[in-house]
């Protein structure tokens, strides 16, 4: 595997890549892997020639200064999971890199960030936006891997490389948990054991709510998310809603319909942890 730092070199390898006729699929994480990584490398490697991997903790996408601070960082750990995983290229750049010619963009979202995550975490999604362009500019993929774990930030990623002509693909991929139900995710491993344990009341309070879903009011639906999350005390709720698959607006009602996602973010001891899924008629 090569191990790219200097945004030129990784234009390069694609280019080359590219020169020989090969495509090349791309996952951009934060790093800290973990299955749910893999597994887009994964899909990535059955469609494409190459496949790259980027590990780039965004600093513009953390709206609280103390989550940046306490983000895992496993530089070594991760560029060894990525060799094993059969990855072809892992471009880490540093900060220094990614902002060298960088001019902010304020990015029209569709609305795709009036809810949920955007509320929460004022501009998040510009900073996510930001730096995403930042690496489809220098890795210039054919197609680019998101996990349906951050379903909002797919949803207005999609959204945004149809307006901006990005790569020709954003593919979303399912979400992988553990044996519990809880959704894989880097910052799990900021909760101790009994924290661990309390964290996979979220996905229960998903599956509650999924189980009335297009049967029972949308509003019953949701107040069984929130009765099941309250069985947890210490799990403090942020959110918890049942919106349309595509706007991602909140519902009042199922109308005709044939799908929706229940979202939720819920703070467990030190984390603030999200998780959604489909709601199928
Ligand atoms: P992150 O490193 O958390 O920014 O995530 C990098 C990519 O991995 C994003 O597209 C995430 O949606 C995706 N991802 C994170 N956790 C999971 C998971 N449990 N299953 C599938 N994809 C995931």
């Amino acid at each position: 595997m090569d191990f790219l730092t200097q945004p030129i070199t990784i234009a390069e390898w694609t280019a080359e890549v590219r020169r020989s006729g090969g495509s090349v699929g791309f996952v951009p994480t934060m790093g800290a892997l973990h299955e749910g990584h893999l597994d887009l490398l994964h899909r990535a490697k059955a469609v494409h020639a190459k496949v790259g991997c980027s590990i780039f903790v965004n600093p513009l996408q953390f709206s609280d200064p103390n989550d940046l601070k306490h983000y895992p960082r496993q530089l070594e750990r991760d560029r060894a999971l990525l060799e094993k995983a059969g990855c072809d290229v892992l471009f880490a750049p540093e900060k220094e890199a990614i902002f060298a010619d960088f001019r902010p963009t304020v990015y029209a979202l569709g609305g795709l960030d009036a809810h949920w995550e955007g509320p929460s975490r004022p501009g998040h999604f510009q900073g996510v936006v930001n730096v995403v362009e930042r690496l489809f500019h220098y890795v210039r993929p054919n197609e680019a891997f998101f996990g349906e774990k951050d379903r909002q930030q797919l949803a207005l990623l999609r959204y945004i490389a149809r307006s901006e002509r990005w790569p020709e693909r954003v593919t979303g991929c399912p979400t992988v948990r553990a044996t519990d139900g809880l959704a894989l995710s880097s910052r799990n491993a900021r909760l101790n054991p009994e924290e661990r344990k309390q964290a996979a009341v979220l996905h229960r309070a998903l599956k509650a709510a999924a189980a009335l879903a297009f049967r029972e009011p949308v509003e019953k639906a949701r107040q069984a998310g929130l009765d099941a999350i309250a069985t947890e005390a210490s799990v403090v709720v942020d959110y918890f809603g049942i919106a349309d698959h595509e706007t991602l607006e909140p519902l009042t009602t199922w109308g005709e319909r044939d799908k929706a996602v229940a979202l939720v973010a819920a703070q467990v001891g030190p984390v603030r942890l999200i998780d959604n899924v489909t709601l199928q008629r």
